[in-house]
């Protein structure tokens, strides 16, 4: 079943998650069962954003790569799986590059997610730089690395977004999402459960496109995330 993440990054306020979640479960009615929908909001609307239907699932943007102790303003993967979080992403580009996340880091955060229960949306993807220099397969393979201890029996999400595609308006070719996720699948080969979403500038109009000809499961979604009926034309698009 292909599966869309709402990333909401550091946006939104209780009254308009709350009105996110009214408007979303509008839009999906009692159509359940063609995809799979999970909203990552800030850890304060995590309550907000649920769907009492359970339509939806929640997840943290991030999370400790302690599991518990004197770390203070960090929230740990007990605490998202206590607050009804099924998945939690690992590795955002902007948590390596603004909070110098590095592959030790995520590799502990892994472990946490795991000890918690939590399914981990890993997310990878080049630089514009690495692109240029033709380094994108050597980028990806060195970001899969990180996943070497990570248990290969369990589900895992990954997401491919390429840097230059977040946030630009600008996205990848669905070749483009192909060819990585293609080498994806070689490179985490071993794993029965895994899904491979394509995230950078996903809107209502490219989605379809992406989706049929990007070998991708699903998407993860950062600005057309923020408005209910966006997010959901996109889960419709990717799943006609
Ligand atoms: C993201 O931040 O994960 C993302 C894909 O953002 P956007 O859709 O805005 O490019």
């Amino acid at each position: 079943m292909n599966l869309f993440v709402a990333n909401w990054k550091m946006n939104m306020l209780r009254g308009q998650a709350r009105a996110f979640a009214e408007e979303l479960g509008s839009q999906i009615g009692d159509r359940v069962g063609e995809s799979e929908l999970v909203v990552a909001p800030p850890f304060t609307l995590l309550d907000a954003a649920r769907d009492a239907r359970g339509r939806w699932s929640i997840a943290g943007q991030n999370l400790s790569e302690h599991a518990a102790g004197a770390f203070t303003g960090e929230v740990s993967a007990a605490m998202l799986a206590d607050a009804g979080c099924r998945y939690v992403i690992v590795g955002h580009s902007e948590r390596r590059t603004l909070f110098g996340e590095d592959g030790a880091v995520l590799s502990r955060k892994l472990a946490r997610a795991r000890e918690a229960g939590l399914v981990p949306i890993y997310c990878l993807g080049e630089t514009a730089a690495e692109r240029a220099q033709g380094r994108t397969e050597a980028t990806l393979a060195a970001q899969v690395e990180t996943l070497a201890d990570d248990p290969a029996a369990e589900p895992l999400v990954v997401a491919y977004e390429p840097v230059w595609a977040i946030g630009t308006g600008l996205a990848a070719t669905p070749h483009d999402a192909a060819l990585a996720a293609i080498r994806l699948r070689e490179l985490i080969s071993a794993r029965r459960d895994l899904r491979i979403l394509y995230g950078g500038s996903v809107n209502p109009d490219n989605a379809a496109d992406l989706l049929r000809e990007g070998r991708v499961d699903g998407f993860l979604i950062g600005g057309a995330s923020l408005k209910a009926a966006t997010f959901a034309a996109i889960a419709r698009a990717g799943s006609a």
